[in-house]
């Protein structure tokens, strides 16, 4: 068995979260790999050192002075090589850091420091070997991942084990360091426990796993025990964020399951991420995986007469969209009608033009716009195989008083979508969370 861990930045917030993590390194002999990110909040810190980086590296390229931010990281790194009585030169590296921001030092290179020092200290704490990803991890020149170099240079990890490596960043060819977008060693992660062929990749955080609703509308929502990635999928694109998005694709092509945990409370179980169609192992207690969905759409509904004989019809109006560069949320249609869902911050400031578009090159009856309407997905595989589950959905919205705007159900049938009024968007998550539970 090889595991590769990812530990966040609130896990590593302090000496006493480096207490924990070794704690869980060392009660199993399989966690092999470890990826770090730089030192996040907790209660005792409020700020990330990652922020506190770009600002030191925006103040400089401003001319300003940043020493204040800069104490405040040197004050987090050496108080924790201090308490963990270690002795990695932490001084001189922040030195050396502090000179390549004086000296110009990019924004990329700034902001990964943070994940270097880190590892530093935890592979030292651990015993563990400390391996620079700017040898592992490689992007284009244009700034984008490039996985073909990244298998490439990932040969180095053969035979090796018991690794510290920093999340975050990797190099282009030049040799400049570069980074993912923020929250991403969680796709270092991903991309180490692919290269390691790791059984398991375990994503360890400051939650118990992924909550069937959002806790802020949910009063203590249950834990999520089994979900595939399929059902992350159609869970995150909703807005449900806990893991960076990016980070499951390398490891759900290699049918590595994720395990979520907690580091403040190791003993709960978690949640487990599994490939599609590996579920025989688990049990299930209920048709509902999770719900997740957010506000901010606008829905243009455009009819015709004989909208369903004209040929190219839908076509036209997808064509005013993406002339306007906007991506489109659902595209549910009737005989006569077709509506688009447009998440608003693609819609910004081009509604006017979409809609004179439309008319110019479809030449409908009528459009309708209707705006501030929130989208709700109520995902679970088991609803494929359950009768009755839209049923209860309606009649949970009907009693609660939720008018239900637009629905759709995807293909795979392991989703209903509804759009219902941003000022419904509460009780009607509500009201089909205690349907379910
Ligand atoms: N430290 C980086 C951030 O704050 C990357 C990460 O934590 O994954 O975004």
């Amino acid at each position: 068995m090889r595991i590769a861990t990812k530990f966040g930045g609130s896990s590593l917030a302090d000496a006493a979260h480096f207490n924990k993590v070794k704690a869980i390194i060392e009660a199993d002999k399989d966690r092999l790999f470890v990826v770090v990110s730089a030192p996040g909040r907790n209660e005792q810190n409020d700020e990330k050192i990652t922020d506190l980086l770009l600002t030191c590296y925006d103040r400089r390229q401003k001319n300003l002075d940043y020493t204040a931010p800069f104490e405040r990281i040197k004050k987090r790194f050496l108080d924790i090589e201090r308490e963990l009585g270690l002795n990695v030169g932490m001084d001189n590296e922040l030195n050396a850091i502090s000179n390549a921001i004086h000296g110009g030092a990019s924004m990329d290179y700034t902001a990964s420091r943070g994940e270097y020092l880190t590892a530093l200290l935890l592979s030292s704490y651990l015993n563990f070997g400390f391996l620079d990803p700017s040898e592992l991890i490689a992007f284009h020149d244009d700034g984008t991942y490039d996985d073909e170099t990244t298998q490439r240079w990932c040969n180095k990890l053969e035979g090796q084990s018991r690794l510290v490596i920093p999340g975050f960043y990797g190099r282009k060819r030049d040799g400049s360091i570069k980074t993912f977008s923020r929250g991403g060693s969680d796709i270092t992660g991903a991309i180490i426990a692919r290269e390691v062929h790791a059984d398991v990749y375990e994503n360890w955080t400051d939650v118990d796993g992924f909550m069937m609703a959002d806790p802020r509308i949910v009063p203590n929502p249950k834990i999520i025990s089994v979900v595939t990635y399929s059902e992350l999928r159609e869970l995150s694109y909703m807005g449900a964020s806990v893991l960076h998005e990016d980070s499951i694709f390398p490891v759900r092509k290699a049918r590595i399951p994720i395990h979520i945990k907690n580091t403040n409370n190791p003993a709960i179980d978690g949640t487990k991420i599994v490939p599609d169609g590996s579920l025989r192992n688990f049990r299930r207690d209920s048709v509902l995986t999770g719900i997740s969905g957010r506000t901010g759409f606008t829905i243009i509904t455009v009819t015709k007469d004989n909208m369903h004989k004209e040929i190219g019809f839908g076509y036209r109006l997808l064509r005013v969209l993406s002339h306007n560069n906007i991506s489109f949320e659902n595209c549910p249609s009737g005989i006569d009608t077709m509506s688009l869902v447009i998440d608003d911050k693609f819609l910004g400031g081009k509604l006017d033009n979409v809609i004179s578009e439309i008319r110019r090159d479809c030449e409908p009856n009528t459009i309708e716009v209707t705006s501030r309407i929130a989208l709700i997905a109520t995902v679970g595989r088991g609803m494929i195989r359950s009768k009755g589950v839209s049923a209860k959905l309606f009649r949970a919205l009907s009693d609660a008083d939720v008018n239900v705007r637009i629905i759709d159900q995807g293909s795979s049938e392991m989703n209903i979508i509804v759009g219902v009024e941003e000022q419904d968007f509460v009780d009607a998550v509500k009201a089909i969370y205690n349907a379910f539970s």
